[in-house]
C-alpha cells in the first residue's frame, strides 16, 4: 500500500463527505440544543476546529486515520518515540522503512499524502516539553497513550488551565475537553473529561491497579512464580555478573537469551516451570501484548466522542466506556462521579492524617503517598513554610545535590523536623505540571519535646 497522489476532488464538495453532510446538514430528535444544521458544521471541522492527538502509536495511528476519515482538518499529534520493529502489525501508519525515525513525523506524513484536506502537524516531543500556551491553541485533547503518569500529567495540566470567574464558577470558555483511550490486551475504555466539571483522571485514580513490584526478599529468598526468578537475574545476577558490561537492554535478544538461561536455571533450583522466552520479554520491558482490534474499538470510540463534541450533533458519552473482548464482546458505560476531594480537580484542601507525628518519620510519607491507592506517586519532593516565613526543602530526590543534603531527614519523625499539626506541605512529581498542598493533621496532639 503507498499513499496515493494529492487528489483536488476531496475538498469540501466532494462526495466523500456526503455520510457526514447527513448528519451535519439535518436536524434530528438526538441533536445538543446548540446544534444548528448548517454547511457551516462540515467547514468548521475542516478548517477550523483544531484537535490535539497525544501518542502516534497503536492508538494514535487508529485515531489519526479516523478522525482524518471523519472531515477533520487540523490535527496536531506528539510522540517522543521512534518507529521499531515490534510496531509495525498494528501502527500501519508505519512501514519498515520507516524504523528508526519519528512516529508523529511518520504519522502525519502518511495521513497527508492519503487525505490531502487533513493536515497535520508532527511534535517530535515529550507532552511535558509543551506549556498551557501551547495546549490552550486546541478545541479537543484525545488521548492514545501508554502511560499513566503521561495521563496525569496532562489532566493535571487542562486543570491548571481553568479559569474562574468572579463568584468562583468556571468560565467555560476555558474548558478543553479531553478524550481519554486505553488499552491493555483484549481489554479497553474510553472516556470524556469535561475538566472541572465532570470525573477527571486523579477522581477515578484507584481504577488504576498499582503496578506490580514484586518484595525483594520474596525475589532473593522464595521466589514462588517464574516472574520471580525473572526478576531477581534482571535485578541481582545482571549487575553482579555484567555479563556484556552493559546496562540490561530488553531489546537486544542477547541480553534476553542471557536473562532466559539463568532464568531457567533458577526455576530449576526451586521446582519452578513456566519460564518462557516470550515471559522473559514481557517482563523485562513490562509488556502487556497489544492487540490491534482493541485499539481500532476504542479508537473509533474516542473519535466519535470528539467529533459530537466538535459538532454537537449528539450528547457526549457520560462518561467511561469499559470494552472487553477477551472472550466474546462485552461493553457497557457508566458514568464516573466526579471526587469530592480530588487531589486534582476538586480544589479542597487535601488533608493527610498522621496517627502519631513522634512515630511517623518523613521516609513513611513518602512511602504513603507512593504506595496508597489515593496519590500513588512516583518521587514527591516535599518543602514546607514554617510560621517565621523560613521555607525549608524536606526531601526532593530529582535533583542529586539536594538528595543528598536531604537525605537525613528521611528518618527523622515529623515532631523532630518541627513539623506542627494543620501545618501545610508542598509536594510535587511527574505525575502533575503544578503542586498539590497537603495539610498535616496530626490524631494524637502531643509533640514530645527533647
Ligand atoms: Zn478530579
Amino acid at each position: 500500500m503507498s499513499a496515493t497522489s494529492p487528489n483536488p476532488s476531496l475538498g469540501l464538495q466532494s462526495k466523500r463527505w456526503n455520510g457526514l453532510r447527513n448528519i451535519l446538514e439535518r436536524e434530528g430528535p438526538f441533536c445538543k440544543d446548540d446544534f444548528s444544521p448548517s454547511p457551516d458544521n462540515l467547514e468548521f471541522l475542516q478548517t477550523k476546529c483544531k484537535v490535539l492527538v497525544i501518542g502516534a502509536g497503536g492508538l494514535g495511528c487508529e485515531l489519526l486515520k479516523d478522525l482524518a476519515l471523519m472531515g477533520f482538518g487540523d490535527l496536531h499529534v506528539i510522540d517522543m518515540d521512534t518507529i521499531e520493529l515490534s510496531n509495525l502489525n498494528r501502527q500501519f501508519l508505519f512501514r519498515r522503512s520507516d524504523i528508526g525515525a519519528s512516529k508523529a513525523e511518520c504519522a502525519a506524513r502518511f495521513i497527508q499524502n492519503r487525505l490531502p484536506t487533513c493536515r497535520v502537524t508532527p511534535h517530535f516531543a515529550k507532552i511535558q516539553d509543551f506549556d498551557d500556551t501551547f495546549y490552550q491553541q486546541f478545541h479537543i485533547i484525545v488521548c492514545g497513550l501508554d502511560s499513566i503518569v503521561a495521563r496525569r500529567w496532562i489532566n493535571g495540566m487542562l486543570l491548571s488551565m481553568l479559569r474562574y470567574d468572579s463568584d468562583n464558577t468556571i468560565d467555560v470558555s476555558s474548558i478543553i475537553p479531553m478524550i481519554d483511550g486505553g488499552t491493555e490486551g483484549f481489554k479497553g475504555n474510553a472516556r470524556v473529561i469535561l475538566p472541572g466539571f465532570t470525573a477527571c483522571i486523579e477522581c477515578t485514580l484507584d481504577l488504576f491497579p498499582p503496578q506490580v513490584n514484586y518484595p525483594l526478599c520474596t525475589i532473593a529468598n522464595t521466589p514462588r512464580l517464574p516472574e520471580h526468578c525473572i526478576e531477581y537475574v534482571k535485578i541481582i545476577q545482571w549487575d553482579k555478573e555484567n555479563p556484556f558490561n552493559v546496562p540490561l537492554d530488553g531489546d537486544d535478544p542477547q541480553h534476553l537469551a542471557w536473562v532466559y538461561e539463568r532464568a531457567l536455571e533458577r526455576a530449576n533450583q526451586f521446582n519452578i516451570t513456566g519460564i518462557t522466552y516470550r515471559l522473559v520479554q514481557g517482563v523485562i520491558k513490562h509488556i502487556i501484548p497489544a492487540v490491534a482490534s482493541t485499539n481500532a474499538v476504542i479508537a473509533a470510540a474516542c473519535a466519535t466522542e470528539v467529533f459530537k463534541i466538535a459538532t454537537s450533533c449528539y450528547d457526549s458519552m457520560a462518561n467511561y466506556l469499559n470494552f472487553n473482548d477477551l472472550d466474546g464482546i462485552y461493553t457497557y458505560t457508566y458514568e464516573a462521579e466526579k471526587s469530592d476531594t480530588c487531589l486534582a480537580c476538586s480544589n479542597a484542601p487535601q488533608v493527610l492524617p498522621i496517627e502519631d507525628p513522634n512515630t511517623t518519620t518523613l521516609e513513611d510519607v513518602i512511602k504513603l503517598l507512593c504506595e496508597s491507592a489515593r496519590f500513588q506517586l512516583k518521587s514527591p519532593g516535599l518543602t514546607t513554610v514554617f510560621q517565621d516565613g523560613k521555607k525549608k526543602t524536606l526531601y526532593m530526590a530529582n535533583v542529586k545535590s539536594i538528595e543528598e543534603a536531604t537525605r537525613k531527614n528521611l528518618t527523622q519523625s515529623l515532631g523532630e523536623l518541627g513539623l506542627q499539626d494543620g501545618q501545610q506541605l508542598t509536594v510535587t512529581d511527574a505525575t502533575s505540571p503544578t503542586a498539590m498542598t497537603l495539610q498535616l493533621k496530626y490524631q494524637t496532639n502531643e509533640i514530645e519535646m527533647n
